[in-house]
C-alpha cells in the first residue's frame, strides 16, 4: 500500500485512520508531502449499513475543516487484512519482538507466538532486544538455532541503540503491529523509533487527548521515514485457535517437509501415523506435538456444541405456525469422558468470555 503517494490525481481525499474513539476517527492525510490529521465523524449513510471505521482502514473524507481539523468519513477501501485482537484492518507485517535475556528468552513461549503469527495472513518480522547482554557467541547461537526453526532474526539493543536503523528499515511503507510478552523492551523500542510520540499525543486536540499508556485502544504512529507502527494490546497471549490440520503449517520446518513431499493419510495429524513426512528429527517436533493438544480439544468441544441451528429442525405446522424442534444426533463421534468434555467446554467458555470481553472494551 502506498502510503506517500495518495492525494495525487485523485478527485477524492483519501487518508488513513490511525486511531479510532467513540465515534470519532483520528484520519491521517498526506498532503503536498504534509501530513495532516483531522477528527473525523462516519456519514450517516455508513452507520445505516453497519459499516464499521476500523484503525488501519483506507477513507474517503469529505467536507474538510483545515481549520478545525475536521471532517467526514464518507468511504471506505476494501480491507487488505483484518485482525481482530487487536482490531486493525489492512496491516502487513508483524513485528515480533523477544529479549534474549532479562527475561530469558523461552524457546516454548517464542514459538507460542511464532505459531500465532504464522496463523495470519501477515508477513513476519522477528526482532531480539537487549543484545548488549550476551556475548557475540551467545548471539551467533540463537542465530544458528532460529535459522533452523526457518527465521532470520534481527538483532537489536535499544539501551545501546543497536540495530534500529536495520530494524527501521524494514518497517518502511507498511503497517505493522507489535507483539511481544512484556518486559522485552515494546515501550522502550517504540519511543526510541518514534521520538516525537509524547509531544504528538500532547497536541492532539478534542475526544483523543488521551495518552497512548492510558489508551486500550488500538492505535497507528508514524515512524520516522514512513510506515505506521501499532501497539498491540491484544496479541500478547497467544491463543492458539487453529485447527488442527493446520498446526503444522505454521512451523516453517514442518511446512517444507510438507511442501516436498505429503503423509500418507491427508488427514494426517503427525503424531503416530503410518508414512508420516513430518515426524522426525527436527528441535521443535515436540512443540508441534504439545501446542496440537489445544486445537484438537478445541475442534472436539465445537463438534460436542453445535449450533443452534444445525441441532434444530424447522417445522411447519397445517396451521402455519413455524416452530424448531431438535433434530435427531446422526454424527457418532468418538465419546470424550465427561472430564475432558466438561475442560473443553470450560476452554470454549473461557475463550468466548476472554472475546466478548474484548468486544466490549473495542466499543466502549
Ligand atoms: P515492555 O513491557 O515490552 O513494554 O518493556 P519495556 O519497554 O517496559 O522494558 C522493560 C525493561 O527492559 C525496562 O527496564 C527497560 O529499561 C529494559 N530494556 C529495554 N530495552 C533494553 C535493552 O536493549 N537492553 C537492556 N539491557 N535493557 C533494556
Ligand atoms: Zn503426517
Amino acid at each position: 500500500m502506498a502510503l506517500v503517494k495518495e492525494n495525487k490525481g485523485d478527485l477524492n481525499l483519501w487518508g488513513t485512520v490511525v486511531a479510532v474513539q467513540a465515534n470519532f476517527y483520528r484520519v491521517r492525510l498526506v498532503i503536498d508531502s504534509e501530513i495532516v490529521y483531522l477528527l473525523c465523524t462516519r456519514r450517516t449513510r455508513l452507520k445505516k449499513i453497519g459499516q464499521k471505521v476500523m484503525v488501519g482502514d483506507r477513507v474517503v473524507v469529505e467536507e474538510p475543516d483545515w481549520q478545525d481539523g475536521r471532517g467526514a468519513i464518507a468511504e471506505l477501501m476494501p480491507r487488505t487484512t483484518e485482525l481482530q485482537r487487536p482490531t486493525v484492518a489492512n496491516a502487513q507485517q508483524i513485528l515480533l519482538l523477544f529479549a534474549v535475556e532479562e527475561p530469558t528468552l523461552d524457546p516454548w513461549q517464542l514459538s507460542r507466538f511464532l505459531v500465532k503469527a504464522e496463523s495470519t495472513s501477515l508477513k513476519l518480522c522477528l526482532c531480539l532486544n537487549k543484545c548488549d547482554l550476551i556475548t557475540e557467541a551467545q548471539q551467533r547461537q540463537w542465530q544458528q538455532r532460529l535459522e533452523n526453526w526457518g527465521y532470520n532474526p534481527i538483532f537489536i539493543s535499544v539501551k545501546q541503540k543497536l540495530g534500529i536503523e536495520n530494524l527501521l528499515n524494514n518497517l518502511q511503507q507498511t503497517i505493522t503491529i507489535v507483539a511481544g510478552p512484556s518486559g522485552v523492551g515494546k515501550s522502550s523500542l517504540i519511543d526510541a523509533l518514534i521520538p516525537s510520540i509524547n509531544l504528538r499525543i500532547g497536541k492532539v486536540s478534542g475526544k483523543l487527548q488521551r495518552g497512548r499508556h492510558t489508551t486500550r485502544h488500538v492505535e497507528l504512529f508514524e515512524l520516522p521515514g514512513g510506515g505506521l507502527l501499532a501497539d498491540s494490546p491484544g496479541f500478547n497471549q497467544p491463543d492458539l485457535d487453529c485447527s488442527p490440520g493446520d498446526l503444522a503449517w505454521y512451523f516453517p520446518e514442518a511446512k517444507a517437509r510438507l511442501q516436498q513431499g505429503s503423509c500418507q493419510f491427508s488427514d494426517c495429524l503427525h503424531r503416530d501415523e503410518p508414512n508420516c513426512v513430518v515426524k522426525g528429527d527436527w528441535e521443535r517436533y515436540e512443540y508441534y506435538l504439545d501446542f496440537l493438544d489445544k486445537p484438537i480439544a478445541l475442534s472436539e468441544a465445537q463438534q460436542q456444541t453445535p449450533d443452534a441451528e444445525s441441532s434444530l429442525k424447522l417445522k411447519v405446522k397445517a396451521s402455519g405456525k413455524r416452530h424448531y424442534i431438535p433434530k435427531l444426533e446422526t454424527k457418532k463421534y468418538r465419546r470424550a469422558s465427561r472430564r475432558e468434555r466438561h475442560q473443553n467446554l470450560q476452554e470454549i467458555y473461557e475463550h468466548r468470555l476472554l472475546n466478548d470481553l474484548q468486544d466490549e472494551l473495542d466499543d466502549i
